[in-house]
Order: structure tokens, then sequence, then C-alpha cells
């Protein structure tokens, strides 16, 4: 289980709001120190170069109280899980009896770090108190459009000095609801507006509320030049193309209660078509319970069963999609998670896949190397290359996988003895399929034609063409030390042509510098399957 840097703070919790927030110093407040916003994403990394529970619930007074005890189902699934809920409203006076118990309950189950949400000023002081109380609680301040019909400069002026706060890792929730509302349209927009440039000003991540209000927070998102700090559309219901359009402003989507709903289809089909990547899971504790507990008392601990749906979409394991969406709350909210270094061995879907090097002969501007070096929850950044040994400890059965894939930050052929050798040994162990991802140029680096010893041990191979002429993929690729790669790749196709069957050429899809029709052609022109690789920027 993943271990957060942050130091425990002693203070106790309060439900009484107050001023007294002076920030605290620790590990976040160095690190907040120490980072530029929110790293470059690629499009201007491009430009650059270019220039779940048994819970009964009773009655006191006004007041529910709940009485949880966790199902052995629960206890069990914990054991190695890790999930963030990425928005409680813990500060909700609901909780002010059980909220330790709460919190208790959610780790758990595996529901380890909470962000904490603020929507008027006193529950942004009193969210930010019950973070200092929990190590694994951090909070966001701003005002809910409900509430900006009593906000003016003086209160925006408070709110901006508790995001000093070491604890305070995004700005909101904010937004437009119109749906109720309960604040006037304009004053909706204005403070909406003011609360981005806030958010801009302080380097601080957006969670925003929309309910029936897409269009206009789509466009005051972009007008403000929100995706200069991110952020994430809290609760998503909308469907696929205002998804998209979110997406395409870098913006995460927060899958709550609701896509656990019986009658929420649509809803579910479009968190099937919404990368890993870009998915925050969230409870919006008190309200929202997901199925089967719907009508009770909201709660982090709930969040299992939304993390369910969402893993049976896309068909991976509640483990994997706990490392991924941990991974991106780690990204979004820049809350340091310490992922295992030097992963070489990571599952995914039935595939496992190899990272043998992070060597290579391209430096393709996109390339995972350049980022955190996390990709799929996996921190795949090697500080030592691992022998043939090393990987064949890790696989205990190769049989169990459908394929077994060299892939990872680096190109598996500049290692051709160690892959060889690996490669040996798992198809005397039994696996089914060993496929090779490649960027093409492994005779050239090898100085021989590494094909027909590949032909010998692999099932299957991948090569990574990128552009569709020389010019493109010196551009796109930056080869270091090979005169025309882009000829070298498309006389590796050819070749490879004839030693396996089973073969696709394959190009990153970046919208708007690379036009993957061309690399389509000389993949048709070759009569060899075409793939498209969604990217998906994370960084
Ligand atoms: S070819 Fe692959 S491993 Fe090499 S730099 Fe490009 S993206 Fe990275």
């Amino acid at each position: 289980m993943h271990k957060s840097s942050m130091d425990d703070s002693h203070n106790k919790d309060s439900q009484n709001s107050s001023e007294d927030i002076s920030p605290q110093i620790n590990d976040r407040e160095i690190y907040k120190k120490t980072v530029k916003g929110r790293s470059s994403n690629w499009r201007s990394r491009w430009n650059g170069n270019k220039k779940k529970s048994d819970h009964i619930s009773k009655k006191e007074g006004n007041e529910i109280v709940e009485e949880n005890k966790e199902s052995e189902e629960n206890k069990n699934i914990s054991d190695d899980l890790f999930f963030v809920d990425s928005h409680a409203h813990l500060s909700d006076s609901i909780f002010r009896k059980d909220r330790d118990d709460v919190i208790k309950r959610a780790n758990n189950v595996g529901v380890s770090q909470i962000i904490g949400i603020g929507s008027d000023y006193e529950s942004c002081v009193r969210t930010i108190k019950i973070a200092r109380s929990n190590s694994n609680v951090y909070a966001a301040v701003g005002i809910h459009p409900h509430d900006v019909k009593k906000l003016n400069h003086g209160i925006l002026k408070k709110i901006k000095k508790l995001i000093d706060d070491p604890k305070v890792v995004a700005v909101g929730e904010i937004g437009l609801d119109y749906y109720r509302n309960n604040s006037p349209v304009k004053a909706q927009k204005f403070w909406f507006r003011e609360q981005i440039k806030m958010a801009i000003k302080s380097k601080m991540p957006l969670i925003i509320h929309c309910r029936d209000a897409f269009d206009d927070v789509y466009k005051i998102l972009s007008e403000e030049n929100a995706s200069k700090v991110g952020g994430v559309i809290h609760c998503f219901t909308g469907n696929w193309s205002i998804a998209k359009k979110f997406l395409d402003l870098d913006f995460y989507l927060g899958a709550a209660g609701p896509v656990t709903f019986s009658k929420s289809n649509e809803l579910r089909e479009v968190f099937k078509k919404v990368p890993l990547e870009r998915i925050l899971l969230e409870t919006d504790c008190p309200y929202l319970t997901p199925h089967p507990n719907r009508g009770k008392r909201n709660e982090p601990f709930y969040m299992i069963e939304t993390a369910k749906v969402l893993a049976e979409l896309h068909g991976i394991k509640l483990k994997e999609l706990g490392k991924i969406t941990t991974t991106n709350n780690s990204r979004l909210f820049r809350i340091h998670n310490s992922f295992k270094k030097g992963v070489f061995t990571y599952e995914h879907k039935n595939n496992l896949y190899l990272n043998i090097t992070n060597k290579c002969s391209n430096s393709c501007f996109f390339c995972g190397l350049i980022g955190d070096g996390l990709f799929k929850g996996s921190n795949l950044i090697l500080d030592q290359e691992p022998s043939i040994s090393d990987v064949m400890e890790e696989i205990v059965d190769p049989s169990f996988y459908e394929e077994i894939v060299f892939s990872g930050f680096g190109e598996p052929t500049l290692r051709l003895d160690t892959m060889i050798g690996i490669t040996k040994l798992l198809k005397q162990k039994g696996a089914k399929k060993i496929r090779l991802v490649t960027n093409g140029l492994g005779n050239v680096t090898n100085g021989k034609d590494i094909l027909p010893e590949l032909s010998d041990y692999f099932d299957a191979i991948s090569i990574s063409l990128q552009a569709g002429n020389s010019e493109s993929y010196e551009k796109i690729c930056k080869t270091k030390d090979i005169k025309d790669p882009f000829f070298e790749v498309k006389n590796f196709i050819i070749k490879a042509r004839t030693f396996f069957q089973d073969i696709e050429v394959t190009a990153v899809n970046l919208s708007g510098i690379t036009d993957n029709s061309d690399c389509m052609k000389v993949a048709d022109d070759l009569e060899i399957s075409f793939r498209s690789q969604e990217y998906v920027h994370t960084n």
C-alpha cells in the first residue's frame, strides 16, 4: 500500500469554523514551492521543440447515525487496494458524530486518501481542519455556485489565504448550476471566472460543479485558459460529445454514484470510452450513494461500488483501476504517493508487459520517459536494467496470460540477448503468445538482421512507424546516430512481413500534430494491418 509523504498534523477536528488557520510547514508545502504549477503538456513540449457492506442506519433525533460492519468480501479486497475518493464533503454536519470512523472505514476497504471539499467559507475552514487532523485527507477550497450569491471580494480574499495551507490541493467546488439556480446566473458566471483566475494565479487545479450548464462551463473554462491548471468535472453525467470536449481541454472526469444506478446505461457507455488515465473516482458524499446502498447516507467506504462498475466497464481488475486512478489523483492534485520504482513487469487486462530497458535510439517528444515515468499506475523508470533471472523471478506462471508483451519505456531490441533469453524461458514455461513492440530500428542498432532470430521466439510483432515520411519521422522521433531512420523502419517492416504472420504497424495519434492517415497509407501499401493508438496526455 502506498504511503503518503505528508506528515501527520495533530490539530483536533472541530465543527466550529475559525479563521485561525495558520499554515503549517510540511512536505507538501516544500513540494508546492518546488513545482511550477502544472507540468507542461505534450502540446507545449511539441511547440517548445518546434520552437464497497453491511450498513445499518437508525434515526437519532434528526440525525442519521451509521453503524457499520465491514463485510468479509470488502476486508479481502482491501488488502492490496489503494483508491482515492476525490470528492467528499467531510465537513458536512451529518458526519459530526462519527467522522473519524467514516475515514477509518474507508481506509479499511482501500479508499486510502480523501479529498475533502469546501463549498462556502465556513466549510472550507472546517475541511482544512479535518485534513490537518488526518494525514490521508486533503482539502479543496472554493465557493459553490449555490453560495456565490453571498460571495464578495472580502470573502474571496480569505479563501485565497486558505489556499496557502499545505493541505489544500485544489480550488473547488466551483462552477455553474442552472438546475437549481440558487444564485443568479450573472453572479454564478462572474464568481466562476473570478475563482478560476484565483486558481490559475495560485497554480491550483480546479474541481468543477456543472449541472445543466455544460455549454457555459466549457466556454468559461476555455476563455479563462483553465487548461493551464487543469481540473476535474466532478460527478460527470453528460453525454460523450460533452465528455470529449472536456477531455480535449485536458480535464479529468469524475465518476460517482450515478454510474452505478440501474438507469444509467448511457452514462456507463460514456465512461467506457473515457480513457482510464482521465478518470477520477469520487463519492460526493453524503449525497449520491452508489447502488446497492442508495437511500443510505453516502460515505467514502461506499466508493468501492463505483470502482467495481468502472473496473468492469474497462475490463480490468480493481487493483489496476486503483493504481491508475491514484496516479491520476497524484498528478492532478500533486499529492506525493510513493509508487514502487523500477517496475519491469506489469499487468494490464489479461496481458503481462515487460519493461527491460529505458534506452532508445529515439527521443519521441511524447515518450513516457519524458514525463513522471508512470504508466498504468506503474513507475517504469528503471534504476537498473533487470537480468533474465530478475524478470523470470517475477513471473509465476507465464501460461496465465493471453499475451506477454515486450513493451515499456525503451526499445527492447537494444537488449537483444537478454530479451531472447527471457523469451526462451517463457516458452519453456508455457507462455501462450509473446509479442514484441519495437520501433523497427533493431537491425541498425544491432548491426545485423535480427528478424530470423526474433521469428524463432516471438509470435507477433508490432512496429511503430509514427510518421509517413522521413521529414516528419525525424521531427517526431528525433533519432540519434541513424541516417534516414524512416527508411530503415520501413525496410524493417517490409522484411518482417516474410517472418511474421501476426504483424501490425502502429502510430500514436497526436491530433493536430501527426496525421495518421500517412502511416495508414504506408501500412496499406504494404498490406499490413494498421493500429492507431490514442494518445492520452497525462502529465
Ligand atoms: S520509440 Fe518508443 S520508447 Fe523510444 S522514445 Fe519513442 S516512444 Fe519512447
